[in-house]
């Protein structure tokens, strides 16, 4: 969705965003390519990345590079991301650290195995990611880590176990690593998206109605009425969020998880 933003302050920057072929990555990537930024796009499968790259070239001059990888297998993308940033695009200055949720399910159902493949998924590839694009960042003099984490971070969502845990562990060590790199002038901060429509949201409202026995109309109807400002959000007001964390403006907001649910979770 092409936006009116007019400001050009991310002109000269380069990005690294992950998840980057749909939903709320791919929205980030849009609206920072908006700004100016050169985009380096991160997802499993190439044709979609590769068309967002494509996208994205119209709505900003600068050549955006695609890599298709999965977040899971982290020394695969720390090898292949040192290689585009040393003799591509140059160090990294905003981090969009994204990607798919750990899977559904009741705590006392999961597996220790589940736990450990979230923690490597999220935390481990978060911190491989981190020590590789901190010495650019610190050099270049401008850092933006921004996770895209969820409103479990401040009250646990039933029926998400694993997920509100391995949240919990991303915030903490978000807040850790915003202490340690403020002195260099990195700024670490997160969102916390509440329903955003998108193909996991979609995913989430099938699964819930075949659940429930409920329509998906029935369960959306429910699920707006706790939002105050009655209906979902979009990716692109997610993004708009992520640009403001990694704009100069931002320079001395950090350690922050700013929740955009539409007022869900209040002012907890
Ligand atoms: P989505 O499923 O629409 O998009 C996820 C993106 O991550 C896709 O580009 C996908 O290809 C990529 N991805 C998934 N697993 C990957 C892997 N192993 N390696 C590389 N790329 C991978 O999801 P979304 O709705 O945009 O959500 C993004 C994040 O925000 C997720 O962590 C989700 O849990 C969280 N979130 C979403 C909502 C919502 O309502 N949509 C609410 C709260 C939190």
């Amino acid at each position: 969705m092409p936006s009116s933003v007019s400001t050009q302050d991310l002109v000269g920057k380069t990005a690294l965003v992950c998840g980057a072929s749909k939903g709320i990555g791919k929205a980030c990537a849009q609206a920072l390519a908006e700004r100016g930024a050169r985009i380096i796009l991160v997802s499993r499968s190439e044709a979609p990345l590769v068309q967002t790259a494509k996208e994205l070239s119209k709505v900003s001059a600068g050549e955006h590079i695609a890599l298709a990888c999965d977040m899971s297998e982290r020394d695969r993308l720390r090898e292949q991301l040192k290689t585009i940033i040393e003799s591509k695009s140059g160090p990294a200055h905003i981090f969009i650290n994204n990607t798919g949720g750990p899977s559904a399910g009741l705590l006392l159902s999961a597996t220790p195995e589940a736990f450990e493949s979230a923690f490597a998924h999220h935390v481990l590839t978060t911190q491989t990611l981190v020590q590789l694009l901190l010495p650019g960042m610190t050099q270049a003099g401008y850092g933006r880590v921004i996770n895209i984490l969820s409103t479990s971070v401040r009250i646990p969502i039933p029926g998400l176990g694993v997920s509100n845990t391995i949240r919990a562990a991303m915030a903490g060590y978000s807040k850790t690593l915003a202490a340690e790199v403020g002195p260099r002038g990195v700024t670490v901060n997160s969102i916390l998206p509440g329903y955003t429509r998108t193909e996991r949201f979609e995913d989430l409202l099938n699964d819930t109605a075949e659940r429930t026995g409920r329509t998906r109309s029935e369960v959306e109807a429910q699920w707006i009425e706790g939002i105050p400002m009655r209906r979902v959000g979009s990716a692109a007001e997610v993004a708009a969020a992520a640009a403001f964390f990694a704009s100069p403006g931002a320079s001395y907001v950090t350690g922050q998880c700013l929740a955009v649910d539409g007022g869900r979770i209040g002012a907890i």
